[in-house]
C-alpha cells in the first residue's frame, strides 16, 4: 500500500495496463466502506482509495468541520490496496471555490437535494475530478446513497467517463441500521431510536399489501414520533414517487436525530 497526496504521485503509481479499480470515500471508514474495497480488490489487477473529506459538497453550517477524521485506523482498511489517495483541500481545489459546476437538476434537487441544496453538484463534481485523477475502470459506490449512485451513473453516462459504476449492497449492524460515518454523532438513546428507520423500510417489503400510500402509512407508523424529512417509494432509476409496485421501486428515507440525519433504503420487490 503506497499513500499518496498529490494527484502527480498517484499519476506516477497507476499502471498503463491492467485494470484499474476506484473506492471513492470521505474517510471514517468502517465495514460498509470495507466491503467497497475488498471488491475493488478483488475484481481489478489496481485498487485505489481516496480520503478526502469534500468542502464542495457541505453547506455552510453542515458538519465539515466536525466530520469524523480518523486517518490511522484508515489506513489500517486500506492495506491490501495498491494506493491511498489522501489529497489536501488545496491539491484538489487550487483555487476555492471552483469556477466549474457540475449539476444535475433533476435527479439532484428531490429528496435529498431539497434539504441539502447543492450538495450533489459538489459530489458530482469531485467525482469527475477523481476519476479524471484516477482514470479507473471500475468504480464502486454504495446503494447505501442511493441517490447518490444514480447521480453517479447520469454523470458517467452523460459525460462519457468510461468506468463502469458498480452499485455494492448496503452494510448493516445486526439490527438492520445501516453502517454510516455519521453514527458516530448518535447518543445511546438516538441510537436505539435510529433503527425504526431501517425497519419501517423493511416492512415495506415484508407487506403483502402493493397499495404504495398504505405501505408508505404504515412505515410511517414505525416512525411515529420522529422528526422523518422524507419516506418515498420511488423508481430506482429516476427517484420518481411511484403509484404502483409492478415494477421493482426502491424506498427511501431520512430521519433526524438531534443533530444527526440518518438516511437509508431498500430495494422493494414488485408484488
Ligand atoms: P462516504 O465516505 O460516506 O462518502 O462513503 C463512501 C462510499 O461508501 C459511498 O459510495 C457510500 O455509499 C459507501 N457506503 C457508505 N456506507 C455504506 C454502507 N453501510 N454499506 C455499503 N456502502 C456504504
Amino acid at each position: 500500500m503506497k499513500v499518496v497526496s498529490t494527484v502527480a504521485e498517484l499519476r506516477q503509481l497507476i499502471p498503463g495496463s491492467g485494470t484499474v479499480g476506484f473506492v471513492p470515500t470521505m474517510g471514517a471508514l468502517h465495514e460498509g466502506h470495507q466491503s467497497l474495497i475488498n471488491r475493488a480488490r478483488s475484481e481489478n489487477d489496481f485498487a485505489v482509495v481516496s480520503i478526502f473529506v469534500n468542502p464542495a459538497q457541505f453547506a455552510p453550517g453542515e458538519d465539515f468541520d466536525r466530520y469524523p477524521r480518523t486517518l490511522e485506523s484508515d489506513l489500517e482498511r486500506c492495506r491490501e490496496v495498491d494506493a491511498v489517495f489522501v489529497p489536501g483541500v488545496p491539491e484538489m481545489y487550487p483555487v476555492f471555490p471552483p469556477a466549474a459546476k457540475v449539476t444535475f437538476p433533476e435527479l439532484a434537487d428531490k429528496l435529498e437535494g431539497e434539504v441539502r441544496p447543492g450538495h450533489f453538484d459538489g459530489v458530482g463534481l469531485v467525482v469527475s475530478k477523481l476519476f479524471n485523477i484516477v482514470g479507473p475502470c471500475r468504480a464502486y459506490f454504495g446503494k447505501k446513497d442511493r441517490q447518490q449512485l444514480a447521480i453517479i451513473r447520469r454523470l458517467v453516462l452523460d459525460l462519457n467517463f468510461p468506468v463502469d459504476v458498480i452499485g455494492c449492497e448496503t452494510v448493516r449492524e445486526s439490527d438492520g441500521l445501516a453502517l454510516s460515518s455519521r453514527n458516530v454523532y448518535l447518543s445511546d438513546d438516538e441510537r436505539a431510536r435510529a433503527v425504526k428507520l431501517s425497519r419501517a423500510l423493511f416492512s415495506i417489503n415484508e407487506s403483502r399489501s402493493s397499495d404504495v400510500a398504505e405501505l408508505r402509512a404504515s412505515a410511517l407508523q414505525i416512525l411515529d414520533g420522529e422528526t422523518v424529512d422524507y419516506l418515498v417509494i420511488a423508481d430506482p432509476d429516476n427517484l420518481d414517487p411511484v403509484t404502483e409496485l409492478t415494477r421493482p421501486a426502491v424506498a427511501l428515507g431520512a430521519m433526524r436525530l438531534g443533530n444527526t440525519r440518518l438516511i437509508d433504503n431498500l430495494d422493494i420487490d414488485p408484488k
